[in-house]
């Protein structure tokens, strides 16, 4: 008796339902995402909010907290300390008692005065503009060889801080370029960044970001997004298959 050879499973793993493109739909690129979103939601000029270290501090400060109570802790912080130096001085119980009104204040107080130190320690100075003149993955590097910091808190310094074409990928970005297939199912928050970044030009990554978390805000919205006022609907994978993921 001659026995049938089994069929072989294939080497390539079944894309998520939700993020496979119906035959013959030509999956969007990124550049087209940010064509459409462009003429959806208008201009995106770049114009920077703090120095760098002020914008890392910050960053520290809005961790598992909203924008709200980590933009009243910074203040508070900055009123009550003229420099950085200060901040480094202060008893860390006091410090933790200053940015109380942020949330976490246990483990941001003293990350903040260890971020502060090693800046000092590396640099002599809170100058952080010397990263403008690195290229981008070696300004990353740098940044990431702090305390805490990752892909993440990087990217916003080297975007907001530096004008630098950095793309922070947060919970809204993350989620959009998932249900529009710009980045695979399996790809972590922290590797999208990376993904992301080169998929358009660098003058377009800062508008790029800005209009993917106001799409995730607005219209691609968690649980349950809004795909019936959602201008990249019609090549959407999650649109045609599974509108509400996840
Ligand atoms: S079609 Fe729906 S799931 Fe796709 S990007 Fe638009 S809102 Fe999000």
């Amino acid at each position: 008796m001659t026995l049938k050879p089994k069929p072989k499973k294939s080497s390539r793993k079944k894309a998520s339902p939700s993020l496979r493109f119906p035959k013959g739909m030509r999956p969007f690129i990124s550049d087209e995402v940010y064509h459409l979103l462009a003429e959806e939601y208008g201009p995106a000029p770049w114009a920077p909010r703090h120095d760098g270290v002020s914008e890392l501090v910050a960053c520290i400060l809005s961790q598992h907290t909203s924008d709200l109570n980590s933009e009243k802790a910074f203040e508070t912080l900055v009123r009550r300390y003229p420099t950085w130096q200060a901040v480094i001085d202060a008893p860390t119980p006091e410090v933790v008692d200053t940015i109380r009104n942020g949330g976490l204040a246990q483990q941001k107080g003293p990350r903040i005065q260890e971020v502060l130190h090693r800046v000092l320690d590396l640099r002599g100075e809170f100058d952080l503009d010397f990263l403008k003149r690195l290229p981008l993955d070696e300004a990353k590097a740098w940044l990431k060889q702090l305390p805490g910091v990752g892909p993440k808190t990087a990217a916003i310094v080297l975007c907001f801080a530096m004008g630098m074409p950095a793309m922070p990928v947060d919970t809204h970005i993350y989620r959009v370029s998932r249900r529009l297939g710009l980045i695979g199912p399996k790809v972590t928050a922290d590797q999208a960044h990376d993904l992301l970044e080169p998929s358009v030009s660098p003058a377009q990554v800062f508008p790029f970001h800005v209009y993917l978390i106001n799409h995730g805000r607005r219209v691609c919205k968690m649980p349950k997004p809004l795909c019936g006022r959602c201008v990249l609907a019609h090549r959407c994978p999650s649109r045609l298959e599974e509108p509400a993921i996840g």
